[in-house]
């Protein structure tokens, strides 16, 4: 999706309004993504004082492998993005580096990347099916959402366990 500068300039402090389905190249960005849908960005571009500005929603479906029990799930996601871009000659050093001005190099401004970036952020790094998703037996590999094996686990959070063997080692 690409964006006209001489369209937004002509906009003369109006807001060019955005809904477009856009396709995200998200392959391997992600452990967990299986695959992702087209996305849906709605939004509004508008120039302000020699910056162009553009922010809005952007959202859909990803199909993710849960962390615990391996099966896919639907992860949808609406995530709030504002981007602010500037003509690279017009940046000056003093640009408080705080706003993220992205340069324009063109005469278009390509959002796509952005999208991506931002979608991503938002991705927490562990994702799971559920909450109480039960995951897989460590004994059996069975998937204890579906059924339960009956395996018997002690259940030791690792980072309990080093603590474990530390205190062990203190007693002797
Ligand atoms: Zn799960
Ligand atoms: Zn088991």
């Amino acid at each position: 999706m690409k964006l006209k500068k001489n369209q937004l300039l002509q906009l003369r402090g109006g807001k060019f309004p955005i809904d477009e389905t856009v396709k995200l190249n998200l392959a391997r960005k992600h452990q967990q993504l299986i695959s992702a849908e087209p996305a849906r960005f709605t939004g509004e571009a508008y120039t302000t004082s020699g910056l162009f500005i553009v922010e809005g929603r952007v959202s859909g479906e990803l199909t993710m492998e849960c962390a615990r029990c391996l099966v896919k799930f639907p992860y949808r996601y609406n995530v709030a993005i504002k981007e602010t871009f500037m003509d690279e000659n017009q940046i000056e050093f003093d640009v408080d580096e705080e706003m993220e001005i992205h340069p324009l190099e063109d005469d278009e401004i390509d959002i796509i990347p952005y999208l991506e970036a931002a979608l991503l952020l938002s991705l927490p790094h562990t994702l799971v099916c559920g909450e109480d998703c039960k995951g897989l037996c460590p004994e059996c590999g069975t998937n204890r959402n579906e059924k339960d094996c009956g395996c018997v686990v002690e259940r030791i959070d690792p980072r309990l366990a080093v603590l474990g063997e530390l205190f062990g080692k203190q007693d002797k």
